[in-house]
């Protein structure tokens, strides 16, 4: 054994001691002070500062809407294991330090890691068009990491790759965690938008992208999001595909999504993501695709009923505020 081993037998000198019931007392007192308690919400809109958020003050904030992308690696759990153990330190670094970067490089506003997914939240300014870039170019990644993974260890075939999820919501946030130690300190964003992304990318497929229904909504009037570019036969609607997220409730509109099943263009990935960051939305070249995007939703019942409640949803919440 060398030396690392010896140093590391100081750690035996620290026990960890529980005084339990003096903990649980701790507890129960707790959570009757919070329930007697009406905690502060304020409104900060579009604008959350994450720096200022409180520890012990009973203080949320809610931010108006939060798009929440979620990436998620394929079949992780196997790849910890047996066959695959030694290839797993550098999938995890090759994968999960690059799709950080990416969520960094579309301006996150905040990031989290979550074992072997990543979470990136967006917004204010620019939300939808900074997350779905984002998004896409894990699905591109993707498709570069798997076939370099496959070229180094055959026994990866197929096995594993990015499912990506995206949703949206009004979202509730506070800081918890032990006061006076941040590195116990994490956010926690209540709300639809984490979880149902986390749900949507869970549905997916490798080189996947869900987008829940309102996300959806906010985007299909973009020429350069909804519909593919000119290459081959011309603009089409084919890169999307209607898709029921069934880990969502059935009776939730949300859960009436779209799976985008392509990823940036060789051609015209660049041009068209910096046009969708520039907040470009319209292109020449799409009014036969158009049509086609509408001619599928048109007597579409389920899809038509879901995109009603969506919108209903939406009145009722901007009428609140
Ligand atoms: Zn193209």
């Amino acid at each position: 054994m060398g030396d690392h081993y010896d140093q590391d037998n100081s750690i035996g000198d620290h026990m960890t001691s529980v005084d339990l019931s003096e903990l649980q007392s701790t507890l129960a007192s707790d959570v009757d002070e919070e329930l007697a308690s009406t905690p502060e919400v304020i409104d900060v809109g579009h604008n959350l500062d994450v720096s200022k958020l409180a520890v012990t003050a009973r203080r949320w904030h809610i931010v108006t809407d939060v798009v929440s992308v979620v990436a998620d690696l394929k079949n992780s759990t196997q790849l910890g294991t047996g066959k695959w153990a030694a290839s797993t330190a550098s999938i995890y670094q090759a994968a999960t330090g690059n799709v950080v970067r990416i969520f960094d490089e579309f301006d996150a506003d905040f990031l989290q890691i979550q074992g072997d997914g990543v979470i990136g939240l967006f917004w204010g300014e620019r939300r939808y068009e900074r997350a779905m870039c984002a998004g896409i170019t894990v699905l591109s990644f993707s498709h570069d990491l798997v076939n370099k993974l496959e070229a180094k260890w055959d026994n990866l075939k197929d096995l594993t790759g990015y499912k990506v999820g995206v949703s949206n919501s009004r979202v509730l946030v506070k800081n918890v965690g032990t006061p006076r130690n941040p590195a116990q300190q994490e956010p926690i964003w209540a709300g639809k938008s984490v979880n149902y992304a986390t749900k949507a990318a869970q549905s997916a497929d490798r080189h996947e992208l869900i987008v829940t229904g309102s996300v959806w909504d906010r985007i299909t009037s973009n020429d350069y999001l909804a519909l593919s570019c000119s290459c081959g036969s011309g603009a089409s609607d084919i890169i999307w595909d209607d898709f029921v997220i069934d880990r969502l409730p059935d009776d939730d509109p949300e859960a009436i999504g779209r799976k985008l099943v392509s990823s940036w263009c060789s051609v015209h990935g660049a041009e068209y993501c910096a046009a969708i960051l520039d907040g470009k939305k319209t292109r020449t070249d799409v009014t036969e695709a158009r049509a086609a995007l509408q001619r599928k939703h048109f007597k579409n019942a389920i899809w038509e009923n879901a995109e009603r409640r969506r919108t209903d949803r939406r009145a009722r919440l901007s009428g609140l505020r």
